[in-house]
């Protein structure tokens, strides 16, 4: 028997989360969603995830809201996926998530993240420590970190190697 998604019996505001986000990949499809990937096959090469799994996982966050399926081509038809205000608003949590993982388990640093008006790089809580204010997704600029491998092999990764914002979409480079 596969082993259920949902928490029957939990009324926890965490479990009702965790049914939407806590299957494997599907926070990685959030973060590459913040990176900028739209497209179905963007998401296939960056994550290298089985077809299937990716496709289940573009449902399911968008029968929950938190991405939104938008037709960008009619011949033959295709769709992006968007972050909505609901997916945004998991930024905070990717953040902390991120933080945690770094603290406990790995020093490796990939990306730095700055608030892109001062180029202040964003404290534990993704506020901008110069300003004092907590810096919303949008405001805030990626860079590479010493971590990163600066020669990677697939588009998406090497789409997002140059210092950008947030939710900007990418621009994969053909040829
Ligand atoms: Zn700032």
């Amino acid at each position: 028997m596969a082993l259920g998604k949902d928490y029957a019996t939990q009324e926890c505001s965490i479990a009702r989360a965790l049914e939407v986000v806590g299957e494997r990949w599907t926070l990685l499809v959030v973060r590459d969603a913040f990176y900028g990937v739209r497209r179905y096959n963007d998401f296939l090469v960056h994550l290298g995830i089985p077809r299937a799994v990716l496709a289940a996982r573009l449902q399911t966050l968008t029968a929950e809201g938190v991405l939104e399926k938008r037709r960008y081509q009619d011949s033959p038809p295709r769709d992006e996926y968007v972050l909505t205000d609901r997916g945004i608003a998991l930024w905070p949590v990717l953040r902390a998530l991120s933080l945690w993982g770094r603290d406990h388990f790995t020093e490796n640093r990939l990306r730095i993240f700055r608030h892109a008006s001062c180029g202040t790089e964003l404290g534990s809580y993704g506020e901008c420590p110069a300003c004092g204010t907590v810096v919303p997704a949008p405001d805030v600029e990626v860079v590479p970190g010493p971590g990163l491998d600066p020669n990677p092999a697939d588009p998406v990764s090497r789409a997002i190697l140059k210092p950008r914002r947030l939710l900007q979409p990418i621009e994969i480079e053909h040829g």
